[in-house]
């Protein structure tokens, strides 16, 4: 291997000291402390081993956690309620509602019905078309936390050639919008893409968001890339269950200049820059400055 290791992990945990410091001073200097509502409906295992996490280290980073566990026979107009009574609460300066809803909701629906002041997932259509146009808004966490681990290796990020696998409304798409805020020139591909592995050999910054085990091979990458994978997929190996990303680990990192592992790289970053954004929403309620690195 001759890739630098991004060690999301360690830039994590880095993150949430960050915030938990800052959440320190709030509560010292001005009474506040930032408020993170969770709302999980239905009892997908996945879905309950997340909001348990978040839960655990929005109450470590000093913040409170407000946790609201629904049937998942619940009428969506319950959850509507709920999410009014939320948006309304002065305590609550987050909301997030665990996706995917069963199947009779409507999850754009949902999602619109959150102040987008709270959406601190940055789903709601005003803060698409907020990081769209280029103004302050809620980034998703996921891009967010790829974004901030980018700058940390490569320092200015503009001019270089990014190509993002994947566009999604939840990764790729905002993925791309940051990678274009920073002034790189990107190509946002897909799985109509024509000879894609040529397409990814033109890239200084590769981000893989597909949900293929390992479809990223070595000669898909310029030597020196940076690659970022934020693929998440179970597969069995000699019997035994493992997790792999988008990329082929082996190959590609000996052709990369740098590498996100998984697990381990983009991963842990979701859940700290859901509590930056917690903490950013919450100052920009008080009308307080938002500490710096925090966002895009
Ligand atoms: P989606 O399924 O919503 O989107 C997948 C995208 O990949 C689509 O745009 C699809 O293209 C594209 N795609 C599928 N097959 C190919 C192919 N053969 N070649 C090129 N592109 C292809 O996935 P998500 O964006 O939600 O998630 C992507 C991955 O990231 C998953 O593994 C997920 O688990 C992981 N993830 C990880 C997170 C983390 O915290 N680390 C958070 C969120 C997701 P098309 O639009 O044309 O169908």
């Amino acid at each position: 291997m001759s890739a630098r290791m991004i060690d999301g992990k360690a830039f994590a945990a880095g993150l949430r000291a960050r915030v938990a410091e800052h959440v320190a001073a709030l509560a010292a200097e001005h009474g506040i402390v930032p408020g993170l509502a969770v709302v999980l409906v239905g009892e997908d295992p996945a879905s309950a081993v997340y909001v348990r996490n978040k839960g655990v280290q929005t109450r470590e980073a000093g913040m409170a956690s407000f946790e609201h566990r629904l049937p998942a026979d619940t009428p969506e107009a319950e959850l509507l309620a709920l999410i009014a009574r939320l948006n309304a609460d002065p305590a609550v300066h987050g909301i997030l509602v665990q996706l995917p809803l069963p199947g009779r909701m409507d999850a754009t629906r949902v999602i619109t019905a959150i102040d987008p002041a709270k959406d601190v997932d940055g789903f709601h259509i005003l803060n698409v078309g907020l990081l769209g146009t280029g103004q302050r808004a809620m980034v998703p966490c996921t891009p967010l936390g790829c974004l901030m681990m980018l700058r940390d290796h490569l320092g200015s990020l503009a001019g270089l050639n990014a190509v993002v696998v994947g566009r999604s409304n939840i990764v790729g798409k905002p993925m791309a919008q940051l990678l274009l805020g920073d002034s790189c020139t990107v190509t946002l591909a897909h799985s109509r893409t024509r000879d894609l592995p040529a397409v990814c050999r033109q890239a200084d910054i590769l981000v893989a968001a597909v949900g293929r085990a390992e479809m990223i091979r070595g000669d898909w990458v310029k030597p020196g890339a940076t690659v970022i994978d934020v693929g998440i997929n179970r597969v069995e190996r000699d019997g035994k269950a493992r997790l792999v990303g988008d990329v082929r680990f082996d190959e590609v990192s000996a052709v990369a200049g740098a590498i996100t592992p998984v697990p381990g790289g983009v991963g842990p970053m979701t859940i700290a820059c859901l509590l930056a954004n917690t903490l950013s929403a919450c100052c920009r309620a008080a009308g307080l400055p938002e500490p710096r690195g925090l966002t895009a």
